[in-house]
This record gives structure tokens, sequence and C-alpha cells, in this order.
């Protein structure tokens, strides 16, 4: 007989209950990492059950987050609210079947027995009143109105339930220790682990991959599984990432560098956060750091995720810092090898942001653009680098680092006369060439009675706000003979 390998079906199911945050995107990643890897569904579900935590807002956060990283889905958003049908028919099922029971015990007699467990230093269970109610006593409490929630069997025989977790082994709770759960609260509304259960059985999802503090209602969701007849999925708990002060990152505020937003608005590539996420507590035998996608979906499997949380370095106090100095080296990185047109088409979504975009960038001056970011990215770390560091490559208006400006031009008095004159010689060049622009420098050295160096220096702070940059005469070059010769005749005002 031929056996068909189960096609896997994965899903990310956040709770839009604040921003997108570098926990939840990890967990988004490695659910599309692993629908990639096996040819996989990957389904987004937002569980907005809980009305009064979720927001139309932290949905519209999670959808621009997962498109900005490019995390495409193949099915959803799914709202879990729509679904309450679904929860509570199953519910139904349960009854029908004895594997759930109608509970009639009041918050009051319930708060009792948990007081008196607290005083005997016990851990409260519920004792199982109503498990044992006739169908007839059922029935009269009912037919006497009395609000009641219901409760999932948990077999009272000895034994535990018992499963494998992908990442964190073995996993054994005793039966003793769960408690006959409320399944649907005496107001009718299904609790959320069997909104969550019931959903992951309908869509046939094969593997769980959700953060660790998911691994509390494991246990309680394979008894559901079971009673409901479903077959199991493979869970994969994934360690929680933590702050330096090792706090869950969820509980941190929105705009602090765990935000994905933050990310974004920083200047950093999709593709490089998602690098250094990954890398967020994963790794490959040979501690790899940088991957393609198609380098990391090969290399991806839940052998490489580690038990510990991994701690992200924020080094949010810290000045030089605006993060974690890892993910900002992997963006250079990527800011430099990745193809000039794909940078060049981040850069304008930056310059649009700035108000520094010009229609001929695209148009008559598209090569020009595409050389121009390739000439300067090599320095860069992030995008946003591309407006303050340079900008005076796109605008005329930028300022001039202030201690260059002291040190390589304000220093040097006769400057005042002898940049606006170098500005004349560079506007007769024809052509503007770095030959000609090479010996134009070299001559008005020898006229001026100054060092080529102390010339080179002054013009590259003029002309391009800054001491240090790719190769001299690139950089004038792509200014442009126009541009550079009016920097030069303007500079005799910064004397002033
Ligand atoms: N909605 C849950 C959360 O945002 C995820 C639960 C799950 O993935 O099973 O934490």
């Amino acid at each position: 007989m031929n056996t068909v390998a189960k096609k896997v079906v994965v899903r990310f199911a956040p709770s839009p209950t604040g921003y997108l945050h570098i926990g939840g995107a990890r967990t988004a990643i490695f659910n599309w990492l692993y629908a990639k890897k096996t040819g996989g569904k990957f389904i987004l579900r937002i569980e907005d059950t809980d009305a009064e935590r979720s927001s139309k807002d932290s949905v519209q956060g999670i959808l621009d987050g997962m498109r900005w990283l490019g995390l495409d889905w193949d099915e959803g958003p799914n709202f879990q609210s729509e679904f309450t049908a679904d929860h509570l028919t199953a519910a139904g099922k349960l009854l029908a079947s004895g594997h759930a029971y109608k509970c009639f015990c009041t918050q009051e007699v319930l708060e009792q027995k948990r007081t008196a467990a607290r005083d005997a230093k016990a851990t409260f269970v519920y004792d199982g009143l109503c498990r044992d109610l006739s169908p007839e006593e059922t029935a009269a409490k009912e037919v006497a109105g009395l609000p009641y929630t219901i409760r999932l069997k948990v077999p009272r025989q000895p034994g535990a339930v018992v499963f494998e977790d992908a990442v964190y082994g073995v996993i054994e709770k005793k039966f003793q220790d769960i408690e006959d759960f409320v399944i649907v609260r005496s107001n009718g509304r299904p609790l959320y682990v069997l909104s969550n259960a019931v959903d992951d059985i309908r869509d046939g999802i094969t593997h769980v991959i959700r953060g660790q503090d998911g691994l509390a209602n494991t246990p309680k969701q394979i008894l559901l599984y079971q009673a409901l007849g479903a077959p199991l999925p493979v869970f994969a708990h994934m360690s929680l990432a933590l702050d330096p002060q090792k706090a869950k990152i969820s509980k941190r505020k929105h705009g602090e560098p765990v935000a994905i937003h933050f990310y974004r608005e920083k200047g950093f590539l999709p593709w490089a956060l998602i690098n250094f996420l990954v890398l967020l507590g994963w790794s490959t035998p040979d501690n790899r750091e940088i991957f393609s996608e198609t380098e990391l979906i090969a290399a991806f499997s839940f052998v490489g995720i580690s038990r510990n949380n991994p701690v992200m370095d924020l080094r949010q106090d810290d000045p030089k810092f605006i993060t974690d100095p890892k993910a900002v080296s992997i963006n250079a990185h990527y800011l430099r090898t990745l193809p000039k047109e794909e940078i060049a088409g981040h850069v304008r979504t930056q310059l649009e942001k700035s108000g520094l975009w010009q229609a001929d960038f695209a148009e008559g001056r598209a090569d020009w653009f595409r050389e121009t970011v390739d000439l300067i990215r090599g320095r860069f770390q992030l995008l946003t680098d591309f407006v303050t560091l340079g900008r005076a490559y796109f605008s005329d208006e930028f300022a001039l680092d202030p201690k260059a400006l002291e040190k390589y031009v304000l220093a040097h008095w006769e400057l005042k006369t002898r940049l606006p004159e170098l500005g004349q010689r560079v506007a007769a060049l024809a052509p503007f060439t770095a030959g000609t622009l090479e010996q134009a420098l070299r001559e008005a050295a020898a006229d001026f009675s100054l060092k080529l160096g102390i010339l080179v220096n002054a013009v590259r702070v003029v002309v391009t706000g800054h001491p240090v940059g790719p190769e001299f005469l690139e950089c004038l070059l792509c200014i442009g003979q126009e541009k550079t010769a009016q920097r030069l005749d303007k500079a005799q005002g910064l004397w002033n």
C-alpha cells in the first residue's frame, strides 16, 4: 500500500493584545521556515477571543509586521472569534460522549474550597463534585435555571499525560495534578484552551510550534484531542527571548528595541532581522551566522533550537548602540552584499519617508541613483544612514560634521578664498572625469602652496559633509560637477 506523507500544516496564532515583538516574530519565523522547508501550509490565525484585551490596531500591527518581514502565509488571517460555534459544538460533543460534564458549583463555593486549600498549604484542584451527578440531578438543576460551566473529565485512574516535545523532550504531567478544567464558562463562552485546540484540530495542524509559555496548556490540550478522537500534532515549544534583565521581551514597551516596528523605523532590512532573530536560540552545529533564504530553509530543524532562554543584548542605554550589536552587524553585512538594485529599492523608501526623494532618481537618473547607493553603502550599517550620513548625495541641505569642519576646514583660514577658487576650476573642467579632477586638485594645491592632503580633506568635508567615506574622486564624480563647484564656492560663508 502506498503511504502518502501527511502535508505539514503549521500556524502562527498571536493574540492581538499588543504590538508584534521579537518573541512573536521569532515564533512566526520558525513556523514559516518549517512550512517552507517541508512544502507545508502556513496559516495565520488571530486569537482574538479575549475581546477586552484585543484591538484592531494590534491586528494591523501584526499584519504589517509580518508583511514587512516577508513572512507570507497561505491561509488567513483567520479570526478565532468567528469560530465560536465550532468551539461550542466540540463542547457539546464532549458532553454527549461523556468526556465532559456540567458543573453547577458556584463561584462562592469554589472560592471557599480554594481558601481552605491555601490554608492547608495545598494546591487547589477542583474536587469533581458535579462529575458524579446523576443525569436526573443534572437535569433538575438545569430546569431550575442554575448556571453551569462545562468541565472536561480528566482520567481518575493513576497515570499521566506523556508527550515528546520536539524541543524539550519527554514531558509528563500526572492526571492527579490536572483538575477537571473548565472548557465553557457559565456565560456560555468557550475557554481559550478549548478554542485553541479545536481550531488546531479543524485546521489539521500537524505541528504546533509556539513559545514555551504554551507548554503549561499542552497536557490539557492533549486530553482534549484525545477526548475528541483527534490525532495529536507534534508539539515544538521554543525558548523565550529575554531582555537583559531576564524579563520576557513581550513585557516591554512598544517603541523599544523589542518591537518589530522599531527595527523597521531604525533602518533594518527585513531579511537581516529575520537572520538575527533566527539565531536567538537556534544554531547549526558549525555556528554559522549568515544565511540566505534558501540556505536558512535548508538548514532549519528543531534540533538546533536551544532549551535555554536566549537573552538579547539590547544596549539600550548606551548612546553608541541602538540595539543588540549583532543585529546591527548582520544588517551591515546585508547592506553591503545584497544586490545593489535591491538595496536601492529600500533606500528609495527611506528617502521618500524623509522627503528627500526626487522623481528623476527613478527616471532620468536611475543608473546614477543605483550606482550612488552602491558607492556609499560600504560603510553604512542601517538604511537610515543613507538619509543621515549619506544626505549630501541626495540633497543640498545637509549638515557638516562639526568636528571635521573645525579640524579640516576652519583651522586653515587660507581655504576661505582657496575653496571658491578651486570651485571655479572645477566648474571649468571639460570633461569632468577622475583624471581631470585629480589634475585640477594637484595643480591647485601647487598654485595655492597647500599640501594636497589639506585640500582633499577640506573638499571632502564641504562637499560630502564627512571626513571619511568611499574613494574621494568617486564621491565627487557622484555628486557631480555643478554641485561640487557650488559647494566649494559656498564654503567661504563658513568662516562668518
Ligand atoms: N495566542 C497565543 C499567544 O499569543 C499563542 C498560542 C499558541 O500558539 O498555541 O501567546
